[in-house]
């Protein structure tokens, strides 16, 4: 590691003569081992849920070495939270740039390679967390060296924050930890984090998606009740077929289609860069007149896009009968719902029973997870700014605005008014589908490691640098 950040170190003071302190120009050719093996050493460790530590030990090690002062945050030793804070001038509020240290499990006989190897095999590097979320903690890392080394003069503080229990955070140790008693530490104005992506086509990055908003986790549970009895003697009031009829109306609702900036953007980009005849579907849902014929298109062909249309309503559970000879009093289902931003919650459940039509199945709202999350802006300085590098980093790339349809710690941070923005390296779409984040086996080309650092860093010195 040493001998890397060494010879990063004089690579970089040389740059330094020639930049300026937006930054300037960089020799990044020489600064590859360096990123590499940060990247490498960071997917190596081994941080499964409750073993988070193990990252902080390694940045707090890097960044310390480098005169960047830290603090961890840990409600629980092994699943810390780092902190470091570069100074700006005060002028303008700070940007905060985050990462999670947190990987999901592994099967290890799935894997042709050690899962925490980092090996490199075919111009990529394989591990768990080679994606989710080692990229983004790598490259805010290597921000953090830089403007430390090049001696940025900052409007806005950075703050690099590397939290625990992004995947699983049963403890709440992770954001909701850092949100509830520590948000001084990374209260800003924008925040910058996983939650997007790029798209590599026919070899070069035909698209980069900017996430800006995020649907609401807001389940329930269906229960029916019935009158219990022998399984001999048929009954109307079986509380399974109450069920059974309630899950599958609720499972077809057709919520109201409603789409907001980013997902009006989303669609209207899309429509531009997509063959003409997915372009004419895109189209089609931006006029009322044609929105439902192109949302049935959707909903068979493409539904992480129908469920960007609209609340969704999902069923994923059911739980009934104690014997094949009993009519249990009682069945019940667990709908998995992710709700608009803007969704009324309270409407929204006041109008499902209404949906079943049946009064022996009740509604029963389940805790929420997450807070509501106001979709962050697409006209801010931020916004902006990725835009802008965007078109640099990748040229001839569509940047497009998108929401997800999962949930993501930018929730809480959103919901604090913060504005949030997601970013990812760029991939392949067999790579997305065959190496996916929590996928069996994840990985990620070493070709697209470079260009996403350097997109990280040029967002950082044109958003928080001295202008
Ligand atoms: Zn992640």
């Amino acid at each position: 590691m040493k001998r890397f950040v060494v010879a990063g170190f004089a690579v970089v003071a040389a740059a330094a003569l020639h930049a300026q302190s937006s930054g300037g120009r960089i020799d990044w050719d020489k600064l590859r081992p360096e990123i590499l093996q940060h990247y490498r050493s960071l997917v190596q460790l081994d941080t499964t849920s409750g073993h988070e530590t193990r990252a902080v030990e390694y940045l707090k090690k890097v960044l310390e070495g480098e005169g960047i002062a830290t603090q961890t945050f840990a409600l629980n030793p092994a699943r810390a939270n780092l902190v470091a804070r570069l100074k700006g001038n005060g002028s303008k509020r700070p940007l905060l740039i985050l990462a999670h240290t947190d990987v999901v499990g592994v099967a290890r006989e799935r894997w042709p390679v050690d899962p925490f190897g980092a090996v490199l095999k075919d111009g990529y590097i394989w591990g768990r967390g080679s994606k989710d979320d080692k990229p983004v903690l790598a490259a805010n890392l290597m921000a953090m060296l830089m403007l430390k080394r090049l001696g940025v003069q900052l409007d806005r503080d950075v703050i690099f924050l590397a939290e625990s229990g992004e995947e699983a955070d049963l403890e709440g140790v992770g954001m909701n930890y850092m949100v509830g008693e520590h948000f001084a530490e990374i209260d800003a104005e924008f925040a910058m984090t996983e939650g997007g992506g790029a798209r590599i086509d026919g070899g070069r990055v035909t698209r980069v998606n900017i996430g800006t908003a995020e649907k609401l986790p807001a389940r329930a549970r269906l229960v029916a009740r019935g009158t219990a009895g022998h399984g001999s003697v048929p009954r109307l009031d079986n509380a399974l077929m109450h069920l059974g009829a309630a899950v599958d109306k609720v499972g077809r609702w057709e919520t109201p289609m409603r789409l907001n900036d980013t997902t009006r953007a989303y669609f209207e980009k899309m429509a531009a860069i997509s063959t003409p005849e997915r372009a004419s579907i895109y189209k089609a849902l931006l006029d009322p007149k044609t929105a439902g014929d192109a949302q049935k298109f959707l909903r068979e062909h493409s539904p992480g896009e129908y469920s960007m249309l609209r609340t969704s309503v999902v069923p994923t559970l059911l739980k009934a009968g104690v014997g094949p000879n009993v009519i249990p009093s009682e069945a019940e289902a667990t709908l998995d719902i992710r709700a608009l931003p803007d969704e009324n919650i309270d409407a929204f459940f006041a109008e499902m029973p209404k949906v079943i039509a049946d009064s022996a199945v009740a509604v029963e709202r389940l805790p929420q997870t997450r807070p509501p999350s106001p979709a962050s802006g697409l006209g801010t300085e931020m916004y902006r700014a990725m835009e802008r590098v965007a078109g640099t980093i990748y040229p001839g790339a569509t940047v497009i605005p998108s929401m997800s349809t999962g949930a993501s710690d930018q929730a809480q941070l959103r919901a604090k008014g913060i504005q949030s923005y997601g970013i990812g390296p760029a991939s392949t779409e067999a790579d997305e589908i065959n190496y996916p984040a929590h996928g069996d086996v994840e990985r990620l080309a070493e070709s697209s490691l470079y260009p996403f650092v350097q997109y990280v860093w040029n967002v950082v010195v044109e958003v928080a640098g001295h202008k």
